[in-house]
């Protein structure tokens, strides 16, 4: 492989890294499950808005809500926000990263049967925003060499079990509403990646479709000897990636979609861990920044 400057890049060589703290990254999670479960029309879900409009622009460049309003089921009008932050925007290379920050409004899996009460999704929701988080934190710290920009998407786990129109409502409407010229190398999507023991196989759409973006994600992992990032292919899994990919960017799902607690209301923050967040973490921040100079088919000029 060869580096910008034509030197022998080493598989092991890594690039400085803003500090990822899997302390303070848990505390993202723990401080959104906090609030309640966040799902649309609540109190917690309003508040928890707030919170994370407040923290990502602590650390952004800039940050802005898109609001829109969706109907749901048995009439209800969803009132949803998806949240947008961008870092480096001088950087016309730029790198997208996404996670869902609203909490399923029902514990269909709830062992014993179906119970009609939103759920803590400490996992499913809370823990892909928290990394997310914890590297905006990172990128304040020292700018990544590409711009970023990170997209909190609300109302992905609203839909009723097999219900796909109901899924992914803030990724179906910020593709829908996407400014044509906005084109980033790729899209990494988190949901799902905090529990306990985390295994993050590739996703089946993901190695469909961006076949090149998860072969970087997971060089670089074993580069790092994370073992998190396991070399197995799972089945494909409808997410907001998709709805990406739809409109033409390449996206990855990183994802564990084997978790005991999956739509119940026992997703709570004792089943996910600070060492699983910072897996994840580490490995996309060192994706980041060393994005221009090791992976040359992802070079472009800045
Ligand atoms: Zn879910």
């Amino acid at each position: 492989m060869q580096g910008s400057e034509g030197q022998q890049v080493s598989k092991l060589q890594m690039v400085p890294v803003p500090k990822f703290d899997p302390e303070s990254a848990f505390g993202y999670l723990v401080r959104q499950v906090d609030f309640g479960p966040r799902a649309p029309n609540t109190g917690a879900h309003e508040q928890c808005l707030a919170y994370l409009q407040q923290q990502l622009t602590m650390y952004a460049d800039s940050v802005r809500l898109q609001r829109f309003d969706v109907p749901g089921y048995d009439g209800v009008v969803l009132h949803l926000t998806n949240i947008i932050a961008h870092f480096n925007l001088k950087s016309k290379t730029r790198i997208l990263l996404t996670a869902h920050w609203d909490s399923r409004p029902r514990a269909d899996q709830q062992p014993g049967g179906p119970v009609d009460k939103p759920i803590p999704a400490a996992d499913d929701g809370a823990s892909g925003v928290a990394v997310l988080l914890e590297m905006a934190r990172g990128f304040k710290e020292s700018l990544p060499p590409v711009g970023v920009d990170i997209i909190l998407w609300d109302g992905e786990d609203y839909g009723r079990e097999g219900d796909m129109n109901y899924y992914c409502l803030g990724s179906k409407y910020w593709a829908a509403t996407k400014e044509f010229s906005y084109q980033p190398l790729f899209a990494i999507n988190l949901d799902m990646i905090g529990q306990k023991g985390l295994k993050i196989p590739k996703e089946g759409y993901s190695v469909q479709y961006a076949p090149d973006v998860v072969d970087l994600i997971w060089t670089t992992a074993a580069d790092m000897a994370v073992p998190q990032f396991v070399d197995r292919t799972s089945d494909p899994i409808y997410d907001d990636h998709l709805q990406l990919d739809n409109v033409g960017i390449k996206a990855v799902d990183l994802i564990d979609f084997d978790y005991k607690y999956w739509h119940t209301l026992q997703d709570t923050p004792d089943k996910c861990s600070p060492e699983s967040l910072a897996a994840v973490g580490h490995v996309l921040l060192q994706v980041i920044y060393r994005s221009l100079n090791t992976y040359p088919y992802f070079r472009y000029e800045r």
